[in-house]
């Protein structure tokens, strides 16, 4: 058991300089969408957010002036667990059969005309190569997603035609990824905002990169001197990253094997998954759960949410703990001290995943130069102030699970200094990526699109 632990631990001391460097080194495999907003959009907007379990439809009303949001009306609707490896068809006529629901519900609640279009802003959060702003092509699936068909096909082509099937006139102004539409709005509301991260059901940043930086852009003109770069941070590995065991049989047992390493360390599909491993392996080499229960075997029985209720659990018997194991993993009453080993468990892996996370923020600090080191060029203005820097953040693992944020603030402020890291604010964007996209889809919709790739 002790051993077990040991592992564990090990997997927490991240070798903290080392990582950084190799993360950004690595900040070469992106895609990249040129944006930008001038606060001037106006009307209403919608937007459809397809990216992790759920699915969101919203209508955004803009006040034409930077910063005013004048409301939003948001529906979220699970994604049957079938649909997620079906077809494309199939995926997408659900989906716009939704967004058809929700269309026909604007104004007054009375029905409205499909007959006139509309534009909309796309966020999917997956890895696809941008073709423009307003199309791109999945190059493969994450988080559980598995269909088939849909990989090497334009996407926002895929649901226009699905739209159209279902009689609404709606085209996709802006194809985003999550942390696109994310930094959009941190953007919007805060033009100190540099990057975004989401820590969800899976885990990705962008940022704002210099256009002269990018060497696939020399030459290429914007507006702002700037684009975004959607790093895709979840498929990023490097030998130097200590996995164990679980991590290695989590990753062979998945829909993706060899792929998205980073996240299956991090993010809110998997952190459950690997504790369920651990407790596995610990009934099976000990008897301290007694006989091995069968659910212990089932994969993603126990959710992170379950996770987060089990580390979090402050009564002094833990109770929620005892239920949990009881209810979900049939593991009948236990002990305190193999409840708090539960917890344990619970806490060295979450530490490790919010610890991770830092880095990559940091990592991306050092990239654009606001880490703090190198005088000016680490984010000092001119009186060797630290200049305030923001990075917009949204995903239920960090907005919800107190103790991993409480590990990523602390890591960060490890990393950076304290100096440094109070000049950084992690702002929290709620449903950032679909109103962000709403709001690039205003924009776009009247401008020309740039071929990036
Ligand atoms: C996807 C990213 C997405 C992230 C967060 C990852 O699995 O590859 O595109 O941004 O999840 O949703």
């Amino acid at each position: 058991m002790s051993a077990l632990e040991v592992s564990y631990e090990c997997c927490t001391e991240i070798p903290r300089m080392e990582f950084v460097c190799y993360l950004w080194f690595s900040f070469f495999k992106y895609m990249i969408l040129h944006a930008h907003l001038n606060g001037s959009e106006k009307g209403t907007h919608y937007a459809l957010d397809l990216g992790g379990t759920n699915f969101r439809v919203l209508r955004v009303h803009l006040g034409g002036r930077r910063s005013s949001i004048l409301g939003h009306d948001v529906e979220r609707q699970p994604i049957p667990q079938e649909l997620m490896t079906s077809t494309s068809e199939d995926l997408f006529d659900f989906i716009a059969s939704a967004l058809k629901e929700f269309v026909e519900k604007e104004g007054d609640g009375s029905e409205t005309s499909l007959d006139r279009r509309r534009d909309l802003g796309f966020t999917f959060s997956f890895p696809v190569k941008q073709m423009s702003v307003s199309s791109g092509i999945l190059i493969k699936w994450t988080k559980g997603f598995a269909i088939v068909d849909m990989v090497g096909k334009e996407v926002a082509g895929c649901l226009e035609q699905a739209l159209t099937r279902k009689g609404l006139n709606m085209q996709v102004a802006a194809l985003v990824n999550d942390t696109v539409g994310t930094l959009a709005l941190g953007h919007y509301h805060d033009e100190d905002t540099v990057a975004a991260v989401l820590i969800g059901t899976g885990t990705n940043a962008c940022y704002l990169e210099r256009t002269d930086a990018i060497i696939k852009c020399q030459g290429l003109l914007t507006t702002t001197g700037c684009m975004v770069v959607n790093m895709e941070w979840g498929n990023f590995w490097t030998s130097h990253l200590p996995r164990t065991t679980y991590d290695i049989d989590l990753d062979a047992d998945s829909p993706n094997p060899n792929d998205q390493g980073f996240e299956k360390m991090i993010s809110g599909m998997y952190l459950g998954d690997i504790v369920r491993r651990v407790i596995l392996r610990m009934a099976q080499e000990t008897d301290i759960f007694g006989p091995v229960s069968s659910k212990l075997s089932v994969p993603f029985i126990l959710r992170t949410p379950l996770m987060a209720a089990m580390h979090e659990d402050d009564s002094p018997d833990l109770q929620e703990v005892g239920r949990i194991l009881r209810d979900v993993l049939e593991i009948p009453d236990v002990p305190l001290k193999v409840r708090k080993l539960v917890v344990k468990v619970c806490d060295v892996v979450t530490r490790r995943a919010a610890r991770l996370a830092a880095a990559g923020i940091a990592g991306i600090l050092k990239k654009i130069g606001r880490d703090g080191s190198g005088g000016l060029t680490g984010g000092r203005r001119s009186d060797n102030k630290m200049r305030r820097t923001v990075v917009a953040i949204e995903g239920g693992l960090y907005t919800s699970y107190t103790m991993f944020r409480e590990y990523l603030h602390e890591a960060l402020i490890e990393i950076l200094g304290e100096e440094v890291a109070q000049h950084v604010v992690l702002k929290v964007t709620e449903d950032g990526s679909g109103i962000g996209a709403a709001l690039l889809a205003a924009s776009h919709s009247s401008q020309s699109v740039d071929r990036v790739q």
